[in-house]
């Protein structure tokens, strides 16, 4: 049976291809870590090495708990790992990194508000049958008995709190605490944005709770109806430059494996065989449309008076007099299909390449 998770759901409502490619195809890209995810992991182990002493007495000091992230970034940190923003070196997220643990160290010491119940909990949640799971990265109980789902971020955006009483992710497990305890009659959500040294909180009322069920069936049911018709489009956006499937997408794989290619040789051939339809430059891109459109013989060109003679002979000279080409082709529709017939046999397929220039939109 399929095991769901917010991130799964998430993927399919953000680009179903790449839903397809990496939970049912599973495909395995040799993908390299972003500097963002390495930095991320950095301090959710350095946090939660921090809440892993206490629990048996041991308080690491400040001098112990840096080290301790330094040393672990010296010791996994690999010249793979990629870096998408332009002008910011490894070392700028290392500093980031630090700085996160220092200033989440001296706004909670000496960390006595309520008791850690679980570190990187695992959370499973039935909703009317399907099966979701998650990892909760700290679950708590506060001095008033709520329980208190944590989750640290190290992102560069500051979402608004809009946001978070809408988040669907420590919604569901808020469920799941829900089944866990039968106490869990009061749940907080709270969230660290530890770059910005902020604590933002949202609770969710047994009728949010409700929705979002009907919600996430519902979407479950659009994720299993797309698989048995096997549609799986593309759906590009600013999270595309993130996403390990580049090469295999139809929208982005030029990107990657085009590289110095020139900008006609891709139009004339590498867009074709690729089946590539967007260019993308640093500020603009190009839409590329290949289409098959008829073509008759311009005057001059062999075929042009025979053509002319037909069309005279068939009483239908002065509907294409002065005999227009690029009308013809809407002209003859109508016509009977015997003549269709013979004027199609001056006719020649020829491949015509439309491009539309556009504005990148932030991130594209
Ligand atoms: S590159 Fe973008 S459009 Fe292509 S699969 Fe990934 S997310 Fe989807």
């Amino acid at each position: 049976m399929t095991v769901y998770s917010h991130s799964r759901l998430s993927a399919f409502e953000s680009c179903p291809l790449q839903y397809r490619l990496r939970y049912i195809d599973k495909v395995k890209v040799e993908e390299e870590e972003t500097i963002e995810a390495f930095m991320g992991l950095r301090v959710h182990k350095a946090l939660e090495k921090l809440y892993r002493d206490l629990r048996l007495s041991k308080a690491n000091t400040l001098d112990e708990l840096v080290p301790f992230y330094n040393e672990n970034w010296q010791k996994y940190y690999s010249e793979n790992i990629k870096i998408i923003r332009e002008g910011y070196s490894p070392e700028n997220y290392r500093v980031t990194g630090e700085k996160c643990i220092r200033e989440y160290y001296a706004r909670y010491y000496p960390f006595n508000d309520g008791k850690t119940l679980g570190l990187e909990q695992m959370i499973s949640i039935d909703i009317e049958g399907y099966k979701l799971q998650g990892y909760i990265d700290r679950l708590s109980s506060s001095s008033d008995g709520a329980y208190e789902i944590h989750d640290y971020k190290t992102s560069q955006h500051l979402p608004a709190q809009i946001h978070f009483e809408k988040d669907r992710q420590l919604a569901l497990y808020h469920m799941g605490v829900q089944d866990m305890f039968e106490d869990a009659d009061h749940v907080n959500l709270v969230w660290h944005y530890l770059v910005y040294d902020k604590e933002i909180r949202s609770n969710r009322t047994p009728d949010e709770l409700s929705k979002l069920k009907s919600d996430i069936v519902a979407l479950i049911e659009k994720i299993e109806r797309a698989q048995e018709e096997h549609e799986f489009p593309a759906a590009e956006s600013g999270l595309c430059g993130w996403c390990e499937y580049q090469s295999l997408c139809p929208k982005r794989m030029h990107l990657v494996r085009t590289g110095q290619m020139s900008l006609n040789r891709y139009l004339n051939a590498y867009a074709k065989k690729e089946g590539v339809e967007v260019i993308r430059g640093n500020d603009k891109k190009l839409r590329v449309k290949l289409e098959e459109k008829p073509h008759f013989p311009n005057k001059g060109e062999v075929g042009r008076g025979e053509l002319e003679a037909l069309i005279r002979n068939a009483g239908k000279w002065e509907l294409v007099s002065e005999l227009n080409i690029h009308a013809l082709p809407k002209a003859i529709c109508d016509w009977s299909p015997e003549l269709i017939e013979r004027i199609k046999r001056f006719q020649k397929m020829e491949e015509s390449c439309r491009i539309y220039l556009s504005n990148l939109k932030e991130g594209e």
